[in-house]
């Protein structure tokens, strides 16, 4: 179903910006059935951090198309837990439907929660949204955070052991889009892809779109005056 690892299994890490130098390596795979079709999950280990990521694997090669990508990070109180703060579980959920119907493709579901900083340091950044009224940028910076920690050069390195070297990402996010092109996968075309809006997550996706980029649609024309 899937190419077989590559020798070397994993390119070496390109080096990031941020001076990290991270790898992944293939560690184990199996078929497993859902809701949205049957996916191969080839998990990943990821040196020196240890954190295990997925890919989400659906499908096969086909000489000419183009594997339908979603590269996805963790979100516990989103996917676990139902929170309406954010919209990644809607993301989720729509990512493994639109792959399970294509033709080939993958989700690459990342363990860096909260954007990099981890589930401890995320609900501290709900609890000073709530208490100071910041939104999701000014709280990661009032926490001595960068506004976006997300390491795309793991993901880089999955993309091409599974021979999925242009892609097409379903993201909002350009930044999303450059961090994979700097790790080396060609970004063939950016589909547009939305959770739902709710009232408890009407800020968050606000934010986005004004701060952090995001091609999200905005509740007026202008920025708001503070
Ligand atoms: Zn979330």
């Amino acid at each position: 179903m899937l190419p077989e690892p590559q020798q070397p299994p994993v390119p070496p890490s390109t080096p990031d910006p941020t001076g990290k130098q991270s790898s992944a390596t293939r560690a184990s795979e199996a078929i497993v059935p859902t809701r949205y079709g049957t996916f191969q999950l080839v998990a990943y280990l990821e040196s020196p951090s240890e954190k295990e990521h997925v890919a989400i694997v659906s499908g096969a090669p086909v000489p000419d198309v183009i594997p339908l990508v979603r590269v996805h990070s963790e979100c516990l109180t989103g996917e676990v837990i139902y929170s309406l703060k954010c919209d990644c579980r809607d993301q989720l959920d729509r990512a493994l439907g639109r792959i399970a119907a294509a033709t080939w493709g993958a989700v690459i579901y990342l363990r860096q929660e909260g954007r990099g900083i981890g589930l401890v340091n995320k609900l501290k950044a709900y609890a000073l949204q709530d208490e100071q009224g910041l939104d999701t940028v000014d709280a990661n910076r009032a926490l001595g955070f960068e506004d976006d920690l997300r390491d795309y050069n793991v993901a880089g390195q999955i993309l091409r052991d599974l021979g999925m070297t242009t892609v097409r990402l379903l993201t909002n996010n350009p930044d999303k889009v450059e961090g994979l092109e700097r790790a080396g996968i060609n970004v063939a075309e950016r589909l547009a892809h939305f959770g739902d809006g709710t009232p408890h997550n009407a800020d968050y996706l606000e934010a986005k779109a004004r701060r952090m980029r995001h091609d999200l649609p905005l509740r007026s024309p202008s920025p708001p005056t503070k």
